[in-house]
């Protein structure tokens, strides 16, 4: 592999983000040769950590997450690590960066590239774009940024935050993360729908009667109703992941497997979603908080929670396309916190068939993603004995062995952007769109609020989220395939 020569600045040098995942991702990249010699990473923070101290959390983070390691060649990569004391709204503590930057390119021989990373609360990335920029501190080499989500709050934020990076970056610089696309069976969803002749052409409205996705999450909103309070399911889940999921789902073939040709048909499917109309809002879309137990706390209790909010812990709805090869298809999803039990997955429900056993059940193509990875088709067979049929499930599963070598999503995404490879993150256009439909549900559950209407289905935890979510669909004969 090869050993790419860079100086990264990572903006949240202390946070939780770089210790449990950037650091033991970028040793995993280090092992394999990707960096090497020529590279160095700056971790800034406010506290006055020293080089010494961030190399020992860098080094407790790698063995936090391996079993086994040599402990020379920890030490040899965290002497890759330097420290700068740094609070982001300060102009002159970037000029400090930029010097040991450029120190740092010289002694490392890092070609003047830069990679920065925004791993911070997002209040501050548009004051961290606009700094890079006025203080440049790009290098004459490549540059490139990554910028965690939320990217914004509504499709005004996110196209000022957009202006603010774009004055430094150019947008195939700009990689917009989403860790979700860096799951194993995520990155199957290609593969499986257009290596397989069965499924490349049933693929369609001729086929399938609707999709739908699910994330479920067990845990409540814990220690972080403040932050919660500012966003809600369909800003946390849905803008991003679930449109992520459901924009794989619903593409037509790309050209090519290239990054390019993959942008080029998800905003060809984009550019055709339907934004829908208040009225359909109130018909296809539920929201939703959970009202605790005997035992557990409901949402407006949590700390940091207003106890009149309407910020909703849960959200289902529909999403249709009126091109591409599920043109028409309802594609349904929910998302929601205190589920039964954490489980993320995809239900691609085929139609009924007319056969000579008369109404059989639907084919069912599931993929479940977190916490297990599998792909199962449901098929419908004889009975052993007596009459009728008999559903059974074909399972594309992995073993213990194959499920370790499974990369984490993080190191997956930090290859990509250090070979320069954009296909796993999400393009201005693709995140506008995406911004359109929320802003659209958002204003419409806003006015109901306003008008002291808001419809919030209060639901007992650790089920399946509130009942009304049965209730979505276009037609009596659709009905949530995982219950
Ligand atoms: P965190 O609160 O743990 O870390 C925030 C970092 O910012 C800390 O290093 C803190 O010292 C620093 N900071 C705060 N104010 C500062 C200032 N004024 N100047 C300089 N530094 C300052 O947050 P986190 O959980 O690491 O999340 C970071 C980002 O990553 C967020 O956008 C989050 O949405 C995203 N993210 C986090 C996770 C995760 O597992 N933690 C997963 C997915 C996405």
């Amino acid at each position: 592999m090869k050993n790419i020569p860079v100086v990264m600045v990572i903006f949240g040098g202390s946070g939780d983000l770089a210790h449990r995942k950037l650091y033991p991702a970028l040793y995993n990249l280090y092992e394999q040769g990707l960096i090497h010699d020529n590279f160095a990473v700056i971790g800034t923070a406010r506290r006055p950590w020293s080089h010494e101290y961030l190399r020992s959390q860098v080094s407790d983070a790698i063995h936090e997450t391996h079993d086994k390691v040599d402990e020379n060649e920890v030490k040899n990569f965290t002497s890759h690590f330097y420290y700068q004391s740094h609070d982001v709204t300060n102009v002159e503590h970037y000029e400090t960066l930029k010097k040991l930057a450029q120190d740092l390119d010289e002694h490392y021989n890092a070609q003047g590239n830069r990679l920065f990373y925004m791993a911070m609360a997002p209040r501050f990335f548009g004051t961290i774009a606009t700094h890079i920029n006025d203080q440049h501190l790009t290098g004459n080499g490549f540059n490139r940024i990554v910028v965690e989500k939320p990217f914004g709050r509504d499709l005004a934020s996110a196209e000022e935050l957009n202006k603010q990076i774009t004055a430094s970056f150019k947008e195939d610089d700009i990689f917009r993360i989403d860790h979700y696309l860096g799951k194993e069976m995520i990155q199957n969803i290609i593969p499986l729908r257009f290596s397989n002749w069965i499924f490349k052409n049933s693929w369609n409205k001729e086929n399938i009667k609707n999709i739908q996705v699910t994330l479920a999450e067990r845990l409540g909103v814990e220690a972080r109703g403040g932050y919660y309070e500012t966003s809600g399911a369909l800003r946390d889940m849905v803008q991003n992941h679930i449109f992520q999921v459901i924009t794989l789902l619903a593409m037509p073939e790309p050209e090519s497997l290239k990054d390019n040709d993959i942008h080029k048909a998800k905003q060809e499917l984009l550019d055709s979603l339907i934004i829908p109309n208040e009225e359909e809002i109130k018909k296809h879309f539920v929201r939703g908080q959970y009202a605790g137990s005997d035992t557990t706390f409901a949402y407006k209790k949590e700390p940091n929670v207003d106890e009149n909010s309407t910020t909703e812990t849960f959200a289902a709805g529909l999403v249709k396309f009126k091109k591409g090869p599920v043109a028409d298809v309802p594609i349904y999803f929910r998302t929601g916190k205190e589920f039964k039990e954490k489980k993320n997955r995809i239900d691609i429900v085929f139609k009924n068939c007319h056969s000579l056993y008369g109404q059989v059940k639907h084919d069912v193509l599931t993929i479940e993603f977190d916490p297990t990875s599998s792909i199962t088709l449901t098929i419908n067979g004889k009975k052993i004995t007596g009459e009728g049929l008999r559903q059974e499930n074909l399972t594309y599963a992995f073993s213990k062995e194959e499920m370790a070598q499974v990369p984490d999503g993080y190191e997956r995404l930090l290859h990509d952007v250090f070979v320069n490879d954009s296909t796993n993150f999400t393009h201005w256009g693709e995140l506008k769109r995406y911004w359109q439909f929320i802003d659209a549900i958002e204003d419409a559950w806003q006015k109901e609020n306003e008008k002291g209407q808001a419809n919030i289905a209060q639901y007992p935890p650790y089920r399946m989220g509130p009942k009304e979510a049965n209730n979505i669909f276009e037609s009596p004969t659709e009905h949530w395939i995982y219950e």
